[in-house]
């Protein structure tokens, strides 16, 4: 079998094909630290792609409110067991956070789906992945414990106490919207599954498609997709799943005029949390240096953002700013140990993070690059015992072709209206 290179687990590990890397790689950054569970996303995904007969369950976005929630039911609960017990006691990384692009997190030590197919042998035909369906009890409710922040009706959760991330402040009860999509992983664990080779990863974007007319339905890439994103339709008797707006992509959508577009679910968010691009990867899918890059800078300059369980080894394409009030055990299982670092960047960021999060939701258009002009300064304080001065920086975003997209900056400009005019009560 194939060996092959996963930078997020700072390792080789091993794979059924050879690297297919792509001229680009769609990605995404999700700041969930202003997510508001509005499911705009949700619905404006759902009323583009799934509102069929037969895909009454899809749902190729959804927003599920952690640690209780999720779609389906317990998805990742129930695989990280899978692997705990296929590990045991092992499941740990080695090395700390550095800044080698090879291995930013340090290494994962322990097993992921892909190294322990042996556990789930069934008769003679052993699985590529570990993985498990779910039940149809299981895809029965989307949006199960929504806004669920504790264990019964008393009792406060016990993660920890939250103190380190929160300035003091204790926070036993807590919860977060994790907004998810299909991460078009660089190694999916739905195509290595598939006994037809129904599934593949577009060269041009690294999307990752089902051939309609190859799939039989076996269903081995809903068994095998640990993020649960690849549903089996029962009128084609087909499987479907995410197809990343590739029109929009492409640059098919008039509005854009040919420049790259961003999904539905990240034009829609109203929280203005989604930004998606598209980036360059080598031969074996590690980022290449583009330093003016937002996906790039915010994963590997800044480091606030991080992949959805890395442990998996699907090498999602997926990363979030973590929530900065969530007791830190918790997500250093959920996004690694990269995690405390970009809670703390994020809570005290410098002058060009800062300037980078406006970029968020300010257009439809893909950003392939920024650049900052220095403003004045127009804020300064004493802030977790250090010195905080802010400026009103202008960052301005390019599209693929080189056109300025648009410009904003880190204060938003305030209007006065006249005391008097012709609406006024
Ligand atoms: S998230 Fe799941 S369905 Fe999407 S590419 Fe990865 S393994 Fe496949
Ligand atoms: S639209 Fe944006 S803010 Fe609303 S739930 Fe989706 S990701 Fe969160």
């Amino acid at each position: 079998m194939p060996s092959v290179y996963n930078w997020q687990l700072g390792r080789r590990m091993r794979y059924p094909y050879e690297p297919a890397s792509p001229k680009e790689q769609f990605a995404f950054v999700i700041n969930i630290n202003r997510c508001i569970g509005c499911q705009t996303c949700t619905m404006a995904c759902k009323s583009t792609w799934t509102f069929a007969k037969g895909q009454e369950h899809m749902w190729w976005t959804n927003v599920e409110t952690k640690p209780y929630g999720g779609y389906p039911q317990h998805w990742d609960v129930k695989i990280l067991d899978k692997l705990e017990q296929a590990n045991p006691g092992e499941q740990r990384w080695s090395g700390t956070p550095n800044g080698d692009p090879k291995k930013p997190y340090g290494t994962f030590a322990g097993k992921n789906l892909f190294e322990v197919p042996h556990a789930i042998a069934r008769g003679s035909q052993p699985n590529q992945v570990l993985g498990y369906l779910p039940t149809e009890e299981e895809w029965r409710f989307p949006n199960i414990h929504e806004d669920t922040p504790q264990h019964g009706q008393s009792k406060p959760m016990d993660f920890g106490s939250g103190e380190e991330l929160s300035g003091g402040k204790k926070h036993k009860a807590w919860f977060f919207y994790l907004a998810r999509l299909c991460n078009h992983c660089s190694y999916p664990a739905c195509l290595a599954a598939c006994p037809r080779t129904a599934i593949y990863k577009r060269p041009e974007d690294g999307i990752v498609l089902i051939d309609q007319k190859e799939c039989r339905g076996y269903r081995k890439c809903v068994e095998a997709c640990p993020y649960k994103k690849s549903f089996y339709r029962g009128t084609t008797r087909t499987s479907e799943k995410c197809i990343g707006c590739y029109p929009r992509v492409e640059g098919k959508d008039p509005e854009t005029n040919g420049s790259p577009m961003e999904t539905r679910c990240m034009a829609a968010c109203i929280g203005q949390v989604r930004m998606q691009g598209l980036v360059k990867v080598d031969k074996e899918n590690t980022w290449i240096e583009d330093r003016h890059h937002p996906l790039y800078y915010l994963v590997h300059v800044a480091k606030v953002a991080l992949p959805l369980y890395p442990q998996f080894g699907t090498e999602p394409n997926g990363y979030y700013i973590p929530p900065r009030w969530v007791p830190l055990p918790y997500l250093e299982q959920m996004f690694g140990p990269g995690a405390k670092q970009a809670v703390e960047r994020y809570r005290d960021p410098d002058r060009e993070l800062l300037a980078v999060l406006q970029l968020f939701r300010r257009s439809n258009q893909i950003i392939s690059r920024y650049e900052i002009e220095e403003g004045p300064k127009v804020y300064e304080a004493q802030r977790n015992g250090k010195k905080y001065e802010m400026y009103d920086d202008t960052v301005i975003a390019f599209n693929r072709k080189g056109k300025e997209i648009f410009r904003t900056q880190i204060e938003e400009p305030v209007y006065v209206r006249p005391a008097k005019h012709a609406n006024s009560i």
